[in-house]
């Protein structure tokens, strides 16, 4: 195992540490040197809105998920609206989608028009089954689609929560913010589905603080994407203040301000460069938890699958009812030993704008709900040490009390 912090700086927004106790950070976004002089030369160049940067960074990037056109955008959020937009399904569709996400991607669903239709979960994986999918879209006549999300960057199987759906590949979305370097099966996703969504915010694999991607092999849709990016207008408008670029437009189609700038294509074209060396470290991570926590029997260890490749955004672990502190209590003990926790996700049926917006199957979504209660990710990103991780390890394993 390469330790991955050799030839690392310390990211300036780091705390110093204290006297006493580790403290481990949840997250901290880690932009490398490089990228930071890719930003220097940007801002010094006198065009840092969307530009050559953009086109370079999307050429480099579509090749890395095996798709034929990358799409940069300004968050994963507006990549989703907008690559549902694209599917062109008539308004108030029924859209099926995990309760178990982040809820701007179930908005997205809202804002593109059409409606958004809960899906219960496995409670091993956090994510819909083939079952769950199923049952949350019995009933369902006439056109619909499915976002299909890789919750921590485990793979879902696109292919067959499609065919329980009831959905073509062509009317299915995927959501991977959390799963840039996940492979399904034998591909990496990026081309699986219709539009494949990626997210640089500043926690996620590829970090550049925000903005987001589309990947697609659909050279219409492309197209589409990214003259809607950019208020719709016709689709290399951009270069309209370039030396030799002309003023005039047509605006063809519906758009929005979404667009990606080349301060931020820099950035992510030096992240993408760094990307394979973040993800084996993630890895690492992984299997130190892994082996940290083998023993515990208070604890369950996220799923690792049995084909294709984990991108390991997030290291969930479940608290076991049982003797010794919940998940909150734990939550707030760790905090106290200066370690930091989340948890993922808030389903999105508990919260209070969407309630009214989404379609909640007849079976209820129980699952969701045991896991809402159960689940702790812990500190997981590109600089996150052997020390760090036996730090959390051995605060868990002594706050879990007995098993
Ligand atoms: C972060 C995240 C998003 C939104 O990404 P942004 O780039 O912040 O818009 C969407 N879905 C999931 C599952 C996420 O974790």
């Amino acid at each position: 195992m390469t330790d991955l912090l050799t030839g690392y700086a310390a990211p300036a927004q780091a705390l110093p540490t204290p006297a006493g106790p580790r403290r481990v950070p949840f997250t901290r976004t880690h932009i490398c040197d490089a990228a930071r002089e890719n930003a220097g030369r940007v801002l010094a160049s006198g065009w840092v809105t969307s530009g050559p940067e953009v086109a370079a960074f999307e050429e480099e990037f579509a090749p890395v998920v095996g798709a034929r056109h990358a799409v940069a955008v300004a968050s994963c959020t507006a990549a989703i609206e907008l690559a549902l937009r694209g599917l062109r399904l008539p308004p108030e569709s029924p859209v099926l989608v995990s309760t178990n996400t982040f809820c701007g991607a179930v908005g997205a669903i809202v804002h593109a028009g059409l409606r958004p239709h809960l899906v219960d979960i496995d409670e091993v994986t956090g994510m819909p089954s083939p079952e769950t999918t199923a049952a949350a879209a019995q009933g369902l006549r006439g056109p619909r689609g499915l976002l299909v999300v890789h919750l921590a960057g485990y793979p879902a199987d696109v292919a067959e929560l499609a065919a329980a759906a009831g959905v073509g590949l062509e009317n299915v979305v995927e959501d991977a913010a959390h799963a840039l370097g996940t492979w399904v099966g034998d591909r990496p996703v990026g081309s699986i589905s219709r539009a494949t969504c990626f997210s640089f915010y500043a926690t996620k694999n590829l970090a550049i603080g925000e903005g987001g991607m589309v990947t697609t092999d659909d050279d219409d849709l492309a197209t589409y994407l990214a003259s809607a990016r950019l208020h719709g207008m016709s689709r290399d408008a951009w270069k309209r203040y370039l030396p030799g670029g002309g003023w005039r437009y047509d605006v063809e189609v519906d758009g929005m301000k979404a667009n990606l700038t080349d301060l931020q294509a820099a950035i992510g074209r030096a992240q993408l460069a760094e990307f394979d060396r973040v993800q084996s470290h993630r890895h690492s991570v992984a299997e130190w938890y892994d082996a940290g926590l083998a023993g515990a029997d208070r604890f369950t260890l996220p799923a690792r699958p049995t084909t294709g490749r984990h991108a390991w955004h997030l290291y969930a672990i479940r608290v076991r009812p049982g003797a010794g502190p919940g998940r909150d209590a734990l939550i707030g003990a760790l905090a106290e030993r200066g370690i930091g926790t989340s948890v993922h996700f808030i389903p999105v049926h508990h919260l209070t704008w969407y309630r009214s917006r989404c379609v909640a199957p007849l079976g209820g979504l129980r699952h969701a709900d045991t896991v809402f209660d159960q689940t702790l990710s812990l500190p997981l990103d590109a600089v996150v040490s052997r020390a760090d991780v036996d730090a959390v390890t051995s605060a868990l394993l002594d706050l879990g009390g007995p098993s």
